[in-house]
């Protein structure tokens, strides 16, 4: 039976955590996570790069990839609760840890424990601050000011209304300035000066603490955007940053999953929920084991979702070195793809979900998506297995 399931011998070895079993496995190159992360700061020339690890690391594991950029050199870290925070703080240990969200009451407990670092982003959450510096003392903060996103971050007037404030206590000294551009994907859009200037304004009265202003995409924006550290995430996971630019990024992640059988399926017949697919010819039908509850995304079926009447094409696989189309609705634990085209097709076999052979940005456009959704989606089930830098 086991021949019969495994193609061969070499192919069916169970190693110590059963990696070469796993019916879900995501292969993720922590050296390509450091040359990507090493590329950015090059890029960002003078300015120091930080580590972006928000939601485990885009998906990709808080612990090594902490550990990875850490050894590589990253000490200002950016993550978007405290609870991240304190997760990271064991991979790294000196270095600053800045919390997005900010500061809440009840949280000051993590905050002091972990030593993290609060993005202040609004009057309540500053007003906060202030009471905790009047009992405590010193402590570190950074403001987020917010120059056009409309997310988080105190406006331009109220932050140039602090720098101002003659009444601003002794204790209150931000150790960052910071702010977040909006349409840095999208070189040319006109909303990217117009942040540029209301972002030096502020940090013009913040004389002497330092700025930040650039995601990836910001980073390719230029010299002008980079201030004094620079905050690269999706590049550094291999991801598209700049929209229609070529990826100069290395791929990080292979995800694939094993056909747990293959179908014989007549012309006319229906494939999946719905009947949404009906088959135009003979075909041979891999049943995958890897569905929207492992990331890959109900929005890219073939057939039967509204994105179709959209987007023409759906999802794609590789098998043997050959795309391979996705059939039908993708349903929780299970996609089909038609292999008619791959004689050698067999149950056991894995096929590639995104990966070097089909690109984050592909597989991500194909269910309308982007390729931060797919990398933070990757799920639970998937089997992870780190190539070391040095490997
Ligand atoms: C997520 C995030 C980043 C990183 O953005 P990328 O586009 O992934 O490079 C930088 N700054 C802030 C405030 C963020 O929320």
């Amino acid at each position: 039976m086991t021949d019969a399931f495994f193609p061969s011998d070499d192919d069916a070895g169970f190693d110590e955590d059963g990696f070469d079993a796993a019916c879900l496995r995501a292969t993720i190159d922590l050296g390509a996570i450091k040359a990507n992360w090493l590329e950015m700061q090059r890029l960002s020339g003078r300015a120091r790069t930080a580590a972006v690890v928000k939601a485990n690391a885009y998906g990709m594991g808080i612990e090594p990839v902490a550990e990875t950029l850490y050894a590589a050199g990253a000490r200002d870290f950016f993550v978007a609760t405290a609870q991240e925070g304190a997760e990271l703080r064991p991979f790294a240990p000196d270095a600053r840890i800045f919390v997005l969200s900010g500061l809440w009451p009840g949280l000051e407990p993590v905050f002091f424990d972990y030593e993290l670092v609060p993005v202040i982003n609004s009057e309540e959450q500053l007003a906060f601050f202030m009471g905790l510096l009047a009992e405590h003392g010193e402590y570190p903060c950074a403001l987020h000011v917010d120059t056009g996103m409309t997310r988080l971050g105190l406006s331009p007037e109220e932050a140039l209304a602090l720098a101002d404030d003659p009444a601003r206590p002794a204790s209150f000294s931000p150790v960052l300035v910071m702010s977040h551009l909006a349409c840095a994907d999208t070189p040319d859009h006109p909303l990217n000066a117009r942040q540029l200037a209301l972002f030096r304004q502020v940090t013009e009265a913040f004389d002497g603490v330092e700025a930040s202003l650039a995601n990836s995409a910001g980073v390719h924006l230029g010299p002008d955007y980079h201030f004094d550290l620079t905050r690269p995430g999706i590049a550094t996971y291999g991801g598209q940053a700049v929209n229609g630019a070529t990826n100069a990024m290395v791929p990080v992640v292979t995800a694939e999953a094993r056909i747990l059988q293959i179908r014989a399926a007549k012309a006319g017949e229906s494939v999946s929920y719905g009947a949404a697919a009906v088959l135009a010819r003979d075909s041979r039908i891999a049943i995958v084991g890897a569905g929207y509850a492992d990331g890959f995304h109900r929005s890219g079926s073939s057939a039967g979702v509204p994105l179709r009447g959209a987007l023409e094409q759906g999802a794609h696989g590789v098998l043997h070195g050959r795309r391979v189309p996705q059939i039908g609705r993708i349903t929780m634990d299970l996609t089909m793809f038609d292999v008619t085209d791959v004689p050698g097709a067999r149950a056991g076999d894995y096929v590639e979900l995104f990966g070097p052979n089909l690109s984050i940005t592909q597989a991500a456009a194909a269910a309308g998506t982007i390729d931060y959704e797919l990398l933070t989606s990757l799920g639970h089930r998937f089997d992870r297995l780190y190539l070391d830098p040095e490997d």
